[in-house]
């Protein structure tokens, strides 16, 4: 372990630090919980150099050009034809070495030509199946990636992009001005409620919710500048299944029975992927777990999948020259609930 870690400090001056309190921490959870699998997905996190970047071209302002140049690069897109919903208007690109493109200045007036992204992140908001027409809520929206990428997919009716941090939101409000046209913009609603409190104020209301929760970020979380601050967030860590519990159970309540709703985080934690979506299925008669495997046969090419007992979720690990994720992804559907006599 030691010469791959001595190699992601010494890339030159702008390196990284990898914080130890966090690697020792993560050293013994994933351990247990991927076993030999962590090794490399470790090795794989705590190089910045083997990181890789897709690149989600934006359909409101096309760079014709550019997906020409991507191909002479050598890079390839993502889902072409095997994905059950791949809208043809969401076009990603991705490279098998770990290629940056520069990212694009925010202009006024001028709409960015693409986004850079961790091509897992797509999954989630893939796995929401969103048509023209339907009312959307994104839960816990900033900095607005999965918004952008969803927009890319369809024209939904109703966009209700929700985060609750004030200066994230500023984030998230300038993401969407960058990519995406005023005129679909005014159709958007953006607010910075807690989560928690949206299905009671509105019950029903959505076709699909997407749930990007708040979790421990394991990537930038390996990069934490301030130790005492990260021993901090690790002690804090377990309360955060609560949080995302009751952000779904707010989610819940805020779908239409028939609707669809995807979880997703960008940790390996078990404690806040599958123990989360068990206990909800649990506690939720009229919540019913969605068959993703499917999807992840379609996709092995480009992703690896660390095994999760669940029909329901998919845990994408970082691979060599597949260094996307981690993201976990579970979709569930709400169903009509039956009557007590
Ligand atoms: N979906 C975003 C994207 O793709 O760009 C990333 C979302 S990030 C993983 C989770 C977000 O949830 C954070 O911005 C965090 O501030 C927000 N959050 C935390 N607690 C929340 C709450 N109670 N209600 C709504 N959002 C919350």
């Amino acid at each position: 372990m030691l010469p791959t870690r001595l190699k992601a400090q010494t890339e030159g001056k702008l390196a990284k630090q990898i914080c130890k309190v966090v690697l020792d921490h993560f050293e013994k959870q994933y351990s247990k919980e991927l076993g030999d699998a962590w090794n490399k997905v470790r090795d794989i996190l705590i190089s910045p150099s083997c990181w890789q970047y897709a690149v989600l071209l934006n359909r409101f302002n096309y760079p014709f050009e550019m997906e020409k140049d991507l191909h002479l690069k050598g890079y390839h897109k993502l889902f072409e034809g095997s994905f059950p919903y791949s809208p043809k208007s969401m076009k990603c690109y991705l490279s098998r070495t770990p290629d940056r493109m520069p990212s694009e200045r925010h202009q006024i007036g001028n709409l960015k030509k693409y986004y850079l992204l961790n091509a897992a992140s797509l999954l989630p908001v893939l796995a929401l199946e969103v048509q023209d027409g339907e009312k959307v809520l994104d839960l816990c929206a900033a900095p607005g990636g999965k918004s952008v990428a969803l927009l890319q997919c369809a024209y939904p009716g109703y966009l209700h992009c929700n985060e609750y941090d004030n200066l994230r939101l500023r984030w998230l409000k300038q993401t969407l001005e960058s990519f995406i046209p005023q005129p679909v913009i005014n159709a958007i609603k953006v607010s910075a409620l807690d989560g928690r409190d949206i299905g009671e104020a509105q019950p029903e209301r959505f076709d699909k919710v997407l749930v990007d929760a708040p979790c421990s970020n394991d990537r930038s979380w390996l990069f934490s500048s301030d130790s005492q601050k990260a021993a901090h967030r690790i002690r804090q860590r377990r309360s955060l299944p609560i949080l995302q519990m009751e952000l779904l159970r707010s989610a819940i309540k805020a779908l239409r029975p028939g609707g669809l709703l995807v979880y997703s985080t960008c940790t390996l934690s078990k404690a806040e992927n599958q123990d989360v979506i068990n206990e909800i299925l649990n506690s939720h008669s009229n919540i019913i777990p969605m068959d993703l495997k499917g999807i992840a046969r379609t996709c092995l090419q480009d992703f690896t999948f660390a095994p999760t007992d669940q029909e329901c979720g998919l845990l994408v690990i970082p691979d060599e020259g597949k260094a996307w994720g981690p993201m976990y992804v579970a979709k569930l559907k709400k169903t009509w609930s039956i009557a007590k006599w």
